[in-house]
């Protein structure tokens, strides 16, 4: 049975199903409210309730870093510390490497090394001046991030984050699930996310497994309802193709092409989790689930009808999110009683600009990686930044 320890701070109320022994004062966590003015908007839902996570303290949402990387960042970084011994990488678009910089920043948690793009850099801020980051951009997108992390993670005394394979990241995001269901007091019928590895939706699918066994919330399995954004939709395009592979060529043609064109960038993972065991396609399995591709232009517009009511500022994903929402009652894939947890995965920049100066995390120490550079090129100057906290 779920304990929930209320006197823990934000995401540390949920640290009974959390893989960590103590918690960081910290009070990002998940929120969830049930929607009136999106739910009036779309037609009169009566169960439409809205996990936010970001920055919105009206709400109660204290996620500084303004998405639910975050989630993962917190219960990963406890882990760590009770756990391992290293420093963090983390390979990023701009958001997960946010959240373990503001992480790092809130708590004196130990530092950690953060591979973007050069073109993400304006995304690393911290509500806390932190000097406890090894940034590292690369001239490239967010792929070339992420060979390029794991190559830094060959050097002695840095370890990769994991992925989907870190399980403190996937109950750091399944919490959406948990709190969206004590919420409510059930388990929604449907759960709709924006997916880029699909991490997220494992972890909901995972969540919602140990809710039903909890026995208290029913015995529904969440529908999962994941979307991508046109025109890149590996996962997509495999899966209503029947496919448990994705086939490179078929389903993500022109990769690096597509990827420039997305509305939501932080969605352009070309090695999801999804056909491993476990994975993103068995989520979909297990839960009857769909996938859908969201075009630009459904993204903006659902952003508006979003923002219009809701009164609080998206991430382009969660507008990726959205769209797949309206979409599904335009045809009816969700009923008007339905209960619908939509899982808001980022929002509040505007927000959290009125109330907290954000301190850039400092450009990299190295000048940053050049086109084809292989990690030998900063191998000295990373090795020398990781004795100095030996
Ligand atoms: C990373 C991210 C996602 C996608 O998360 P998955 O890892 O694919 O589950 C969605 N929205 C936002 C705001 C994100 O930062």
């Amino acid at each position: 049975m779920l304990d929930i320890r209320t006197p823990l701070p934000g995401i540390f109320r949920f640290s009974d199903w959390l893989p960590v022994e103590g918690y960081l004062p910290s009070d990002a966590g998940p929120v969830t409210y049930q929607s009136e003015a999106l739910a009036r908007e779309l037609g009169g839902l009566s169960h439409l309730f809205i996990g936010f996570s970001g920055y919105w303290p009206e709400r109660g949402a204290q996620t500084d870093s303004c998405s639910f990387k975050e989630l993962e960042a917190l219960p990963t970084t406890v882990r760590m510390k009770e756990k391992g011994n290293g420093i963090l990488q983390i390979s990023s678009a701009g958001n997960t490497g946010r959240a373990f910089c503001q992480v790092s920043a809130i708590t004196g948690a130990p530092p950690v090394v953060v591979v973007v793009p050069e073109s993400a850099v304006d995304r690393l801020w911290t509500t806390t001046p932190t000097e406890n980051v090894c940034l590292i951009t690369v001239d490239g997108d967010y792929t070339d991030s992420i060979a390029f992390g794991n190559a830094v993670c060959g050097i002695p005394g840095i370890v990769a984050e994991g992925g989907a394979r870190n399980v403190a990241r996937r109950d750091g995001m399944g919490t959406v699930m948990l709190d969206g269901t004590v919420t409510a007091g059930e388990l929604p019928d449907h759960y709709f996310q924006a997916v880029g590895s699909g991490t997220g939706g494992i972890a909901a699918w995972e969540a919602a497994m140990r809710l039903k066994g909890d026995g208290r919330f029913g015995t529904n399995l969440p529908r999962l309802h994941l979307a991508q954004n046109e025109p890149f939709v590996p996962m997509t395009h495999a899966w209503q193709n029947n496919r448990r592979e994705i086939i490179p060529e078929t389903d993500m043609p022109d990769a690096r092409h597509a990827v420039s064109q997305v509305y939501a960038d932080v969605l352009t993972n070309r090695e999801p989790p999804y056909a491993v065991r476990g994975g993103v396609y068995d989520a979909l399995i297990a839960t009857n689930g769909t996938m859908d591709a969201i075009t630009n232009t459904e993204a903006t517009e659902a952003e508006k009808r979003f923002v219009d009511a809701e009164e609080i500022d998206l991430d382009p994903a969660a507008s990726v999110c959205v769209a797949s929402l309206i979409k599904a009652v335009e045809t009816g894939a969700v009923g008007r009683d339905d209960s619908i947890l939509l899982n808001i995965t980022g929002g509040g920049y505007r927000r959290v600009a009125e109330d907290k100066t954000r301190f850039p995390v400092e450009p990299p120490l190295f000048g940053g990686v050049k086109k084809g550079a292989t990690v030998d090129a900063v191998r000295r100057d990373i090795e020398g930044w990781v004795k100095s906290y030996a």
